[in-house]
């Protein structure tokens, strides 16, 4: 039997779906293919691969129907391959529950990192639903006592503050859009595109040693923040 870890790949171009099934094969990583959505899904139903690779670009069927089907039943990895014209698909896929985004073109070592860092976020939630606090580096967050620290010192959060970091930490390694984060802090009415980059740049700034660097919370540019997760 084959323990790899089984990765299916839905992808029209032949050319980019070669060349990732190439990566993932040299890799360790068990690739099946897929050309259309519905070939996609019912594999993913068949197989129930452990991370599923999805273009969002697809001649039968849109991606995002495909995200939408398959979420309807698993919670296995998704990471959507978009093309750079595809911006608000890819963060429409975000919202309704992919784990990541690759843009085309991308790089090998782009492409292993982020599928090391969904099947690792997917592990953590099946593992721990709850975990008392979260480490990260010289950051923890303590959920029971309230606390956020660097380097072992206290650091005073205002409650949205705190609320914020507390959620991307609880999705360690997700990039969180705007839209996700606005709607759990402030509700489903609330537009607070403006608060959001406020409250951020203040935690950056008590958070990180170079603001401008963030070690911690990442931006991913046009489309929301990312605690890292190592
Ligand atoms: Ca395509």
């Amino acid at each position: 039997m084959n323990s790899k870890p089984m990765i299916l790949v839905i992808e029209d171009d032949e050319t980019v779906s070669g060349f990732v099934c190439a990566i993932l094969s040299a890799n360790d990583y068990n690739p099946i293919k897929a050309v259309k959505g519905k070939e996609g899904v019912a594999l993913a139903a068949s197989h129930s691969p452990d991370l599923i690779l999805l273009d969002l670009g697809l001649p039968d069927m849109d991606g995002i129907e495909v995200l939408k089907t398959i979420r309807s039943w698993t919670q296995t990895p998704v990471i959507v391959v978009s093309a750079r014209y595809h911006e608000r698909e890819k963060v429409e896929a975000l919202d309704l529950g992919a784990n990541d985004y690759v843009t085309k073109p991308f790089g090998t070592a782009e492409l292993l990192a982020r599928i090391r860092n969904a099947m690792r976020q997917y592990q953590r939630g099946k593992a721990q639903e709850m975990p008392e606090r979260v480490i990260v580096g010289g950051l923890e967050i303590h959920y029971e006592k309230r606390l956020v620290s660097v380097d072992g010192k206290e650091v005073h959060v205002t409650p949205i503050e705190y609320k914020l970091v507390v959620l991307l930490s609880k999705n360690l390694g997700k990039v969180l859009t705007y839209d996700f984060i606005m709607r759990e802090i402030w509700g489903p009415y609330a537009n607070e595109i403006e608060s959001l980059r406020v409250n951020m740049a203040n935690i950056r700034r008590k958070l990180e040693k170079n603001p401008a660097e963030p070690r911690y919370i990442v931006t991913e540019v046009g489309v929301g923040y990312r605690m890292v997760d190592e």
